[in-house]
């Protein structure tokens, strides 16, 4: 306690004297004992000197503070009273306008319908509007309090925990939040930032549950009537072979035919690979835990390269496997998809012979695969495109190559579920390398 009372130290200082005084006179009156006499005065020399020390000199540093500044700026004393009040005035003023500010920040954050709160490091939240105490339903308790006490909800404490230790970042994600008397399931897009220097952050919670909703009809839709269409599409191809097959053994088999045949076999080659697709990519998108292991790439990529390039017997492909990297920790069977579907790519976008390289290195904390062809490549203006859905490069090239336009949609979806990046560099008939890289913090 450092404030200046310079009356009280006027009236401590007077009475500590008088019952001194008082006690000297009382004690020594009869007898006068000098041993008695020094301890008594230096007891209270030495109580003196600690009120002294921490009441009157932190007054006098002040004060010579003031003096030294009023004698460098030539200020009179009556001048430096008028400073410090017009300080003072200043102070209660700024002192106003930051609490209206305050309170203006605070109903601007109370009449947004999404709930928003103030956390601190420790996860004790320290403000929260209206829309958040509603949603937790705890209105009326007293703030601050830690958010345990009103979820227990683990995977998004761990999510704060997270997005809190990494400073000056914000993320999102989908959460659910069990306990709420909305007996219906919903989704909200989490939002956490830095508001200040003290490590308070900002928690903003937004309902996405409709466009969740919609999505995940989209998904059963979609993989509902792919699934629907490929049984009886099956079920022709079949019939169809059996037709094909007893027609050419007839003696009067007009050729004609066999030209139908090829059209009708690649047509329902064609759909029956693009509702394959389409069931893949639903499946991935809809998959919610990843099964992780460490995978031996170089394995997998053996047994991949050889099984795939049975399928393009009339080009001359080498591969060329050099890797610094050979463990990675991801999910088997969707690892396994993304290595097929680029090394396929690879493969079918060689014109007849080429060079696919397969490369692997840990940099930056990160570990890398790269493949790379010197295929047909894409053109500039179109590589920002090849990620979409049904997207095919327009050249005429490509519309020889069969294909869907779903593969490397899938692969993004895969890399994003294990929280990976993908990379692709490519130049019009110069080839193409994508970067697959995972950090291992996201394992
Ligand atoms: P598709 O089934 O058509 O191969 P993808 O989604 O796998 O569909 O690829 C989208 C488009 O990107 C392809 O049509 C092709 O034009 C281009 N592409 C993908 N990989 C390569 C590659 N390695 N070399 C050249 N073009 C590629």
């Amino acid at each position: 306690m450092t404030e200046i009372r310079y009356k009280q130290i006027l009236i401590f200082q007077a009475i500590f004297l008088i019952v001194l005084a008082l006690f000297t006179f009382i004690l020594f009156k009869e007898n006068s004992d000098s041993v008695k006499f020094i301890i008594v005065w230096s007891a209270a020399i030495i109580i003196n000197l600690i009120f002294v020390k921490r009441y009157a000199l932190p007054s006098r540093s002040l004060l010579s503070k003031i003096r030294s500044s009023a004698i460098h700026e030539d200020l009179s004393w009556a001048e430096i009273e008028e400073s410090i009040t017009r300080k003072d005035d200043a102070f209660n003023k700024q002192k106003e306008e930051f609490e209206l500010e305050n309170l203006k920040y605070k109903r601007l954050l109370d009449s947004l319908q999404d709930p928003v709160c103030i956390l601190n490091r420790d996860l004790i939240i320290i403000y929260a509007n209206q829309a958040f105490s509603d949603l937790f339903d705890f209105s009326g308790k007293k703030l601050p309090f830690p958010l345990i006490e009103i979820t227990r909800n683990l995977e998004f404490q761990e999510f704060l925990k997270n997005s809190i230790g990494e400073e000056l970042t914000s993320r999102r994600s989908y959460f659910t939040f069990n306990q709420l008397q909305d007996p219906h399931k919903t989704f909200f897009d989490l939002k956490v930032f830095p508001v200040d220097k003290i490590n308070n952050y900002l928690c903003l919670l937004h309902d996405v549950t409709e466009r969740k909703m919609a999505d995940q009809m989209r998904e059963d839709f979609v993989s509902n009537f792919s699934h629907e269409v490929r049984t009886p599409l099956t079920i022709l191809n079949g019939q169809m072979q059996n037709l094909k097959a007893a027609l050419q053994k007839e003696d009067n088999f007009d050729s004609r035919f066999a030209n139908y045949f090829v059209k009708i076999d690649n047509n329902t080659r064609r759909l029956i690979n693009l509702f394959n697709d389409l069931l893949r990519l639903t499946s991935v998108e809809s998959k919610k835990d990843l099964v992780k292991e460490s995978i031996d790439i170089e394995e997998m990529l053996t047994f991949l390269t050889h099984d795939l390039l049975i399928n393009y017997p009339n080009k001359k492909i080498k591969f060329e496997i050099l890797l610094d990297q050979k463990i990675f920790f991801v999910d088997y069977n969707l690892f396994e998809q993304v290595l097929l579907n680029l090394i396929d790519n690879s493969l079918k976008y060689i014109k007849d012979s080429g060079v696919i390289t397969i490369t692997s290195h840990h940099e930056d904390s990160w570990d890398h695969l790269v493949i790379k062809d010197n295929g047909v490549g894409i053109p500039e203006d179109q590589i920002n495109r090849i990620f979409e859905r049904f997207f095919r490069v327009d050249t005429s090239r490509s519309s020889e190559i069969e294909g869907t336009g779903l593969g490397l949609s899938i692969v993004k979806h895969i890399i994003q579920k294990h929280e990976g990046r993908i990379k692709v560099q490519s130049k019009h008939l110069d080839g193409t390398s994508f970067t697959l890289s995972f950090h291992p913090s996201n394992f």
